[in-house]
């Protein structure tokens, strides 16, 4: 004797397939009626169900037709319209695979079922995905499931703009950071560039007004320098203004604060630093740069520094600090080069 399915098989029960049959049968009276949310607004008050509810949300008749929207939904989801297809505008992607699919599940096994809204045409909006959860919705008269009340999770969506704002502002923040960085260095030396020395000098001045701390400033300027370009060209240039760089990081404390001027030119503030010390200093400095052997085309090619010093009083602006700075350099280039002068102020 023939079997019924029925007691044959675990997945289509007797009740899934008594559903089944409902599912047609009410979808074929509610989608063929004209009137099809008329006739499910009277087998279920979809008002009353929706004006307790605070998220935004909606209710589709198994059909597939929005039936009624709250005003939060309306918002959020505008060009959602009673008496439309919901599969019009938007499809279920991610959970289900379709809202026919999506309503058969429901049908199938009762509760609360997350479920995935897709705009189709998500130029229209920055959002295109909603998560949400849905419910069987039975009819208050023959207590068949007709419909199903869709939740949209607006503090899904709202954090999801949120991930996006935070990725835009961490994005900004990085080419600001990127931009800062290009513009306060030298591309060559990465030292910092002369944008930055002025008003970091311009601080200091300021500071020195008012708390009367010690600080020297030193203005470095490599010696013939237009001869090391002339004899090896500009990149070997560059490769030695590179190295003195190099020395003059290596050398310094973190306080102190130095810079490329421009050219083969370097100034270097030493914080809490008196004149003499601030000789010192200058004079490693030299003595560093001096024992640099660089070889370039099978040639060796020493350099020499000439150094101007300076020490910071509270009547000085950057400009009168680095005058002073730079005439003491000159001094140590009309006495000879390869040496350290200072300008006491
Ligand atoms: P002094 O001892 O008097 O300082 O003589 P000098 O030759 O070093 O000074 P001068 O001012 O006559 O020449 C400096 C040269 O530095 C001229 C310029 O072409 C060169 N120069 C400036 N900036 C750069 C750079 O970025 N790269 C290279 N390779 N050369 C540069
Ligand atoms: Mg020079
Ligand atoms: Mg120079």
């Amino acid at each position: 004797m023939k079997q019924s399915p029925a007691v044959t098989s675990n997945v289509r029960s007797p009740s899934y397939l008594t559903l089944m049959r409902i599912y047609r049968r009410t979808i074929r009276s509610f989608s063929m009626s004209d009137n099809a949310i008329e006739l499910l607004n009277k087998h279920i008050n979809t008002e009353t169900i929706l004006s307790n509810i605070k998220n935004p949300a909606l209710v589709v008749g198994i059909s597939g037709k929005v039936a009624r929207v709250n005003n939060r939904c309306s918002k959020l989801l505008p060009e959602l319209v009673e008496g439309m297809n919901l599969s019009d505008v938007f499809s279920e992607k991610g959970v289900f695979g379709s809202f026919t699919q999506m309503i058969r599940h429901g049908l199938s096994v009762s509760g609360l079922h997350p479920c995935n809204i897709t705009r189709k045409s998500p130029e229209k909006s920055n959002q295109s995905r909603f998560l949400g959860y849905f419910a069987m919705l039975r009819s208050q008269i023959t207590h068949r499931p007709i419909a199903i009340l869709v939740h949209v999770d607006e503090q899904n969506s709202k954090r999801e703009r949120f991930i996006r704002l935070q990725q835009a502002l961490s994005q900004r923040v990085s080419v600001l950071r990127q931009l800062h960085k290009d513009g306060l260095h030298d591309p060559l030396t990465k030292l910092k560039n002369r944008r930055f020395m002025d008003s970091f000098l311009a601080m200091e001045c300021d500071l020195n007004k008012r708390q009367l701390q010690q600080g020297s400033l030193a203005v470095i300027d490599i010696d013939y320098f237009k001869h090391v370009n002339d004899t090896f060209g500009h990149t070997t240039g560059d490769r030695v203004i590179k190295i003195v760089a190099d020395v003059i990081r290596e050398r310094l404390r973190e306080s102190d604060v130095s810079c490329r001027w421009g050219g083969e030119e370097f100034a270097v503030y030493l914080h809490n630093t008196t004149g003499v010390d601030a000789i010192t200093l200058a004079e490693e400095l030299r003595i560093l740069v001096q024992s640099k052997k660089i070889v370039e085309q099978g040639k060796t090619i020493r350099i020499t520094v000439s150094l101007g010093i300076t020490t910071i009083t509270h009547n000085d602006t950057p400009t009168s600090l680095f005058s002073r700075a730079d005439s003491a350099l000159y001094k140590a280039k009309q006495q000879g080069r390869n040496q350290v002068y200072i300008e006491f102020s």
